[in-house]
C-alpha cells in the first residue's frame, strides 16, 4: 500500500542497485512456454512480490500509456470485486486473451502448468470456506457460493519450448530468489506478514485508488453483492482511469 512518491523512491533504488536486471536473470532461468491461451488461469491471478510490481509499473508507464485508462479501470474494479464477481479476470488480460504485460508478468504466471505433475496453486476449499466465514462474521458479507467453491483446475496444455526442465525444488529456489528483493526494499515486519505478496492488479489499485476509496472496500463489496451494483464503485473506477503514472 505505497503512496506514489514512495513507489518512485523504491523504483529509483531498484534501478540504482540493479535489481531489475537481477530479477530478469531469475526469470531467464525458467523454461519458455506456449499454451492455448484460453485465459482460464488468468481468472485467478496469482500473487506477485512488490519487486515484480515495480517492474510491471515501469513497463506500464513506458509501454502501455494508450491502454492505461482501461487497465486502471479494470484494476480498480478487480480490487473491489475480486471476491464478488465470478466473471472477473486479471485486469492485464486483453480482449484476445493475451497478457498485456507478458514480458514482465510475475513469476507465478510464468510457472503455472510447467511442472509435469501440474498441481493446483490457488488456495484450498478449506481456506476459501474460512475466508467466507470471516467475511460473514466480520463484515456481514455473504460471498457468492460459486466463488467460495471455485477451484482452478490444473492445466495440461502448457508446452515447454526450450530444454530448460525444472523441478519443484528448483522452482522453490527461484521463487525464494525473487522474494529476497522485497526484504531489501522494505522493513522486515511488512515483508514477513506477506503484505507485499498480492496480485499485481491489487498492487496497482493500491497505488491508484485514494485512501478514502480503499477503506470503503468492504462497504462497496457488500453493496455490489446485495444489489448487483454500486454507485461508489462506478465513481472509484472513473477516478482510477484518470490517474497519471
Ligand atoms: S496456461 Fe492453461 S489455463 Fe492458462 S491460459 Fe494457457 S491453456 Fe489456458
Ligand atoms: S499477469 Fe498476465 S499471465 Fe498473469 S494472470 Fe494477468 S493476464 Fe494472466
Amino acid at each position: 500500500m505505497l503512496p506514489v512518491d514512495k513507489l518512485y523512491m523504491l523504483i529509483n533504488q531498484a534501478e540504482t542497485e540493479n535489481y531489475f536486471k537481477q530479477l530478469q536473470e531469475i526469470y531467464n532461468k525458467l523454461p519458455d512456454t506456449s499454451c492455448e491461451q484460453c485465459g482460464t488461469c488468468c481468472t485467478v491471478p496469482q500473487p506477485a512480490f512488490l519487486m515484480e510490481y515495480l517492474n510491471i509499473y515501469r513497463f506500464l508507464k513506458n509501454n502501455l500509456q494508450e491502454q492505461l485508462p482501461e487497465i486502471l479501470k479494470k484494476a480498480a474494479r478487480y480490487y473491489f470485486l475480486e471476491l464478488g464477481d465470478i466473471n472477473i479476470k486479471c485486469p492485464f488480460l486483453d480482449e484476445e486473451n493475451k497478457c498485456a504485460i507478458y514480458p514482465v508478468r510475475p513469476y507465478n504466471c510464468r510457472t503455472f502448468g510447467v511442472l509435469p505433475e501440474k498441481d493446483t496453486v490457488f488456495g484450498t476449499e478449506g481456506q476459501m470456506a474460512a475466508l467466507a466465514q470471516k467475511f460473514r462474521s466480520e463484515h456481514d458479507i455473504r460471498l457468492p457460493e460459486e466463488i467460495v467453491n471455485f477451484k482452478l483446475s490444473p492445466c495440461y496444455k502448457v508446452e515447454l519450448l526450450n530444454n530448460k526442465k525444472v523441478t519443484r525444488q528448483k522452482l522453490g529456489e527461484y521463487l525464494a530468489e525473487v522474494s529476497k528483493f522485497d526484504g531489501l526494499l522494505l522493513p522486515p515486519e511488512i515483508v514477513e506478514k506477506n503484505l507485499t505478496f498480492i496480485p499485481a492488479a491489487v498492487h496497482l489499485a493500491h497505488t491508484v485508488l485514494s485512501e478514502g476509496a480503499r477503506v470503503r472496500k468492504m462497504k462497496v463489496l457488500k453493496e455490489y453483492i446485495d444489489t448487483g451494483k454500486s454507485e461508489a464503485l462506478d465513481k472509484y473506477i472513473d477516478d482510477a482511469a484518470s490517474f497519471n503514472l
